[in-house]
């Protein structure tokens, strides 16, 4: 098999911590899908070259939550100024009995698609398209459309075995599960999905939508007991907005951290959505059990929703890491956007805490809340670690040779800078993509997906939008 040398590029970010989060390259090699060195490295004969002049490189982006049929959702006018509950009944709850296959799969394609173009190569999809009669198979859906593209993908299969309030005064309510039908399902996806390997195209993860309203306490407790005799991770939405603080006390008199403590939801192998709202002894407790965050700030900004404390959360032993969220929130569901505002979020949110001094505060903070080496290794091995996938996620040798290359030369956005490593991430926009490599594979080529007409794709994209709206009116 002959290797890949990929030369002279002007920066590596490694998706490391520390002094190693940055290489001195400016090389790598890449042999049989892995990063075989890093270093100033002398072509071998026969060997391709990929000329990285002017290029940054970064691992992979892994994005570990969102809804990917909310990719036909964007920007609907009755959620758009609408805090997380009442968004949710006029926005994906109105619409999600309105997908069909064709629909559900197009969207599917165009979040995929907007992932990949922003150099994301591991999707971690939260699907909650699951209702008893359904005549379409989601799951096996969304597997296929992340194959088709040649990205891994992570099925967090969604649902619930209960009604939700917000749901069930709308006429397209989607009946719930049976406990049993929910049980059923995951040990089919399970035996015809998930691979257990550290660098896995295909994983399942246990993920009912939302512990306090989507199953019963006993439930829950059993949905984690199967799990982890399965050998799948669990994960779901937890403390996004007061909202939960005031459903869980007011149903169970405890907070929604301890909630989950009570139904065996916490742990190394658990990772949340959003936790943007949490006491202290909620943080502890996370950080005692390990259990992760999938950080979403843009959606968390667009619902009104807050900024997680992922500093203070990242200090007690939370795994972080970063994901777009459904695109019927956030309107920019890419990986680059998403840095780029946890970037600046973590920034904000400590010169929002900062006090004068003449009041007995330390006065100006902030601007070292998050670093963008932080944020690319929250983006990346990050986002690996909370998978579950050690092989992915971070650029050393041995690893699976997940790249993107952003070419810096088109774009005057990105001239001027006096450190070209950090230009994706603080610099934000869209970064030409030169190539985006999964398993060693190239995926992206010079900001295009081989092969994708994208003038039809838009006009798929607005007939199904029309279609869907129509369906909705009509409920
Ligand atoms: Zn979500």
């Amino acid at each position: 098999m002959t290797s890949l040398l990929i030369k002279n590029a002007a920066a590596i970010m490694t998706g490391l911590a520390g002094a190693a989060a940055r290489h001195a390259g400016p090389d790598i090699r890449i042999s049989a899908g892995r990063i075989a060195a890093l270093g100033a490295l002398t072509p071998q004969p026969g060997e391709q070259i990929l000329d990285a002049t002017d290029c940054v490189i970064y691992p992979a982006w892994v994005n570990t939550h969102h809804h990917l049929f909310q990719a036909l959702l964007k920007g609907e006018p009755l959620g758009l100024n609408a805090t997380l509950t009442p968004w949710l009944a006029a926005t994906p709850y109105r619409f999600r009995a309105g997908f069909d296959a064709a629909s559900f799969r197009l969207a599917a394609r165009i979040g995929l698609i907007e992932l990949a173009l922003s150099g994301c190569a591991t999707v971690a999809d939260h699907n909650y398209l699951y209702y008893p009669g359904q005549d379409y198979d989601s799951s096996a859906i969304l597997f296929e459309e992340a194959a088709r593209l040649g990205l891994r993908f992570v099925l967090c299969r969604g649902g619930a075995t209960l009604t939700r309030q917000l749901e069930a005064e709308l006429p397209q309510a989607l009946r719930p599960e049976s406990m049993a039908a929910y049980m059923a399902d995951m040990e089919r996806l399970a035996s015809q999905f998930h691979d257990p390997a550290p660098e896995a195209m295909r994983r399942v993860v246990m993920a009912p939508t939302t512990p306090p309203y989507s199953m019963q306490p006993g439930e829950l407790r059993e949905a984690a007991a199967v799990a982890r005799k399965l050998g799948l991770r669990l994960h779901s939405h937890l403390s996004e907005t007061v909202g939960y603080q005031d459903s869980v006390n007011a149903m169970r008199g405890i907070s929604p951290v301890r909630y989950c403590e009570s139904i065996d939801w916490l742990g190394a192998d658990v990772w949340f959505a959003h936790l943007v709202k949490l006491d202290p002894d909620e943080i502890a407790l996370l950080g005692a059990t390990r259990t992760g965050i999938a950080h979403c700030p843009q959606s968390n900004g667009r619902l009104g929703s807050g900024i997680a404390p992922i500093r203070t959360l990242e200090a007690a032993g939370v795994p972080v890491s970063i994901g777009v969220d459904g695109a019927a929130s956030n309107e920019a569901a890419d990986m680059i956007s998403e840095t780029h505002v946890a970037w600046l979020m973590q920034r904000a949110k400590g010169g929002e805490a900062a006090q004068p001094k003449f009041r007995g505060g330390a006065g100006e903070a902030g601007a070292d809340a998050a670093s963008v080496e932080d944020v690319i290794r929250w983006g990346s091995s990050g986002g690996a670690a909370v998978l579950g996938l050690p092989a992915i996620g971070s650029l050393a040798e041995g690893q699976a040779a997940d790249i993107a290359i952003y070419d810096l030369s088109r774009n005057p956005r990105y001239f001027g800078l006096h450190d070209l490593a950090i230009a994706p991430v603080a610099c934000g926009g869209s970064a030409h993509l030169r190539s985006l490599l999964v398993g060693g594979r190239e995926i992206v080529r010079e900001g295009a997906i081989p092969d994708l007409d994208m003038a039809e794709l838009a006009a798929e994209a607005r007939a199904a939008t029309r279609a869907l709206i129509r369906r909705a009116e009509a409920a």
